[in-house]
Parts: structure tokens; sequence; C-alpha cells
């Protein structure tokens, strides 16, 4: 078996008047992130991940922001579409291990509905994204509640 590991990392600013989308599930907070697109930090940094383990370059690339094709668009969309590129050079997605770096909101209870959502839209068993929160202990950008990093390590296999 052929095996390959992607590594993905994604930063997006709080902003006022805007939803706040993580892992495709929209989560109730005083803000959202800001971003071209829904600016789901998380599936960002997951396709990322999954394009740099089939080395096929990165979500800017295939998703300009500067398109208005991708101005607001659900990042379910774009995941869905990076499964397709991944599916077409013959690959299958193994699994994701994807860390959210937040102070708030809690992301906890909110673990087994992205779980869910981000493996029905890659058409995948849930227990292939495994998902977990951390803060950053009140230091750097993150521990001041500026934004939310995201980080994703994924391993995809192609079968000779
Ligand atoms: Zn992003």
């Amino acid at each position: 078996m052929n095996i390959r590991v992607g590594f993905g990392y994604d930063v997006h600013v709080f902003a006022a008047n805007r939803e706040l989308w993580l892992g495709g599930v929209r989560i109730q907070h005083t803000c959202g992130l800001q971003g071209h697109s829904d600016a789901d930090v998380l599936i960002h940094a997951l396709c990322d991940a999954i394009l740099g383990a089939a080395n096929l370059r990165d979500i800017g690339f295939h998703f300009p922001d500067t398109s208005a094709a991708f101005e607001n668009i659900d990042s379910k969309i774009l995941l869905a579409d990076t499964m397709r590129l991944l599916r077409e050079r013959g690959y299958e997605f193994v699994n994701a291990d994807c860390t959210l770096c937040t102070e708030e909101p809690k992301i906890n209870p909110h673990i087994p509905a992205m779980q869910a959502c981000l493996t029905a839209v890659m058409e995948i068993p849930e227990d292939r994204i495994s998902i977990k929160a951390t803060t950053s202990e009140k230091v750097g950008f993150v521990g001041r509640k500026e934004g939310i990093a995201a980080y994703a390590s994924v391993l995809i296999c192609k079968n000779p």
C-alpha cells in the first residue's frame, strides 16, 4: 500500500456581524470569522492537508479568494471538491487528526456534530475524522481572542 501524509494549517480573525462556522457546523457565538468564504478555518486546514498529501498544491491554488465564485461560499463545497480531486488521482482518504486552537467558544460540545457533518460530506465512516480542541493559554493572537487557528494531519493511500 502506497501511503502519504499531509499537513494543513489555517488562521482566521474574529469579526463582528459574521456567522461562526467550524467543521461545517454553525455555532452560536457573539461573532464569527473574517474571510472571503464562510471562513470555516477547520475545513480549510483539512482541505490543505488532503491536497498536500496528494501533492496537489493548496486551497488557494484551487479556490482563489480573488474569485467572485468563492465569495461567502460554504466551505463544505470546497471540501467535497477537494475529495473529488483526491479520488480522481486514485487516492483514498484514510484518516485525519485535526486540532482547533481557540479561547472561545467552547468547542467540545460541537465535536460530534462536526465529525458527522464532515464525514458525510467526504463520504467516509465517522471514525476517520478526529477533532480536538485546545486553548493557547491566553498568550499570542489566539490567547488574546483575536482569531482561531486550525491544524490538520491527513493520511491517504493508493492501492497498487
Ligand atoms: Zn481559511
